[in-house]
């Protein structure tokens, strides 16, 4: 087989903890393809806390 990123044979034989990539590096560039753009991390701080009326 072929690595997706790059288009080198990935050795299939043995233990590639990397498939289908050839190594870690084309690992992490398809990783990087996913974080660009299409998974958005919402804004979880905490700026302003909404202010509830108290009974009393
Ligand atoms: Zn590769």
């Amino acid at each position: 087989m072929k690595c997706p990123i790059c288009k080198k044979p990935v050795a299939v034989r043995g233990k590639n903890p990397f498939l289908p990539f050839c190594g870690e590096r084309c690992k992490l560039v398809d990783l990087g393809k996913w974080l660009d753009g299409k998974y958005v991390i919402p804004d979880d701080s905490p700026t302003s806390m909404p202010d509830e009326p108290k009974e009393g």
